[in-house]
């Protein structure tokens, strides 16, 4: 692929919009070429999308340029848009990200959904868990909501944890408790209500090159031949961790519902609940501890 030198000629922000739209379009990496240019070109200038906007008749400075099209390159090799960005909205709030964390999702925030109107119909506590918590979006947002809640953090990675930590501190101006733990190993009490999006990826669908190419992190994807290894260690220690008529609330991949709802069976939930996005795909389950 060709790039301008951004040294060589002075160019105007229209100019640099249009250009890096047609490389990213060219590279089919995103579906949406137009927008990331723009976020990318705001982040390069260190400005809002809207000044950009505003500015498209001006010459952009060789730093500028160069810092574009530098990210431009990184897009069009695979790197997501958030990564380069440093943020990812979810739930109406800003996360910052990074290479440390997954990104957040939106079909996640069916699992936010579900717990927020769990919570208001009534539990035994207030003590809420996000577990293979990752950036911290779930947790964060549901305890945004329910502002009475005694929400926890727990990760396995290290890492992890010093993001959510940022998050926490940026989105909701104080530290929730965290927890560097296996699943639940070593998180003290027990809880009214764990929610989880825990690795459920296949290792085969791990091997995918787009996949791989996004280099989030594999560990908070990949679980086993069947995708389903952590669900089923995480059902029972969740099972254990429970107060009495608390619940778990899971995402799981659109093909795994049925077997993830045995595995919650089988581990002693009763009411199980499948619940879909808003393509109408069971994307995730609830149980109850009784
Ligand atoms: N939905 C994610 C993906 O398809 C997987 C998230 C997970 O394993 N928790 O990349």
């Amino acid at each position: 692929m060709e790039y301008p030198d951004p040294r060589a000629e002075q160019e105007r922000f229209s100019e640099l919009l249009h250009k890096a739209r047609s490389i990213l379009a060219e590279s089919g990496i995103t579906e949406t070429p137009y927008l990331d240019s723009l976020l990318l070109l705001a982040h390069a200038a260190d400005t809002t999308r809207e000044i950009i906007l505003a500015s498209l008749p001006e010459t952009a400075s060789a730093d500028i340029a160069e810092r574009f099209y530098n990210l431009i390159s990184l897009r069009a090799a695979g790197s997501p848009a958030a990564y380069l960005l440093k943020q990812k909205e979810f739930y109406g709030h800003t996360f910052y990200v990074d290479e440390r964390v997954l990104i957040p999702r939106p079909d996640t925030e069916l699992l936010v959904d579900t717990a927020v109107s769990i919570y208001r119909s009534g539990l035994p506590g207030r003590r809420v868990l996000d577990l293979c918590s990752g950036s911290g979006c779930i947790g964060i947002s549901i305890q945004a909501e329910l502002l009475d809640a005694d929400v926890s953090l727990g990760d396995i990675s290290k890492d992890a944890i010093a993001v959510s930590t940022i998050n926490t501190q940026k989105i909701l101006g104080k530290i929730l408790p965290s927890f560097n733990s296996d699943l639940l190993e070593s998180i003290p009490g027990t809880f009214s209500l764990i929610v989880s999006n825990p690795p459920y990826l296949t290792d085969k669908e791990c091997t995918d090159p787009l996949l791989v190419g996004r280099n989030e992190p594999l560990n908070a994807l990949k679980a086993g031949p069947d995708g389903l290894t952590v669900l089923r260690r995480l059902a029972q220690q969740g099972f254990a961790k429970l107060e009495k008529k608390g619940y778990l609330i899971l995402e799981c991949g659109s093909t795994q519902a049925g077997r993830a709802a045995d595995i919650l069976k089988d581990a002693g939930f009763s009411e199980i609940r499948i619940m879909r996005d808003l393509s109408g795909r069971e994307r995730a389950l609830s149980g109850k501890a009784e």
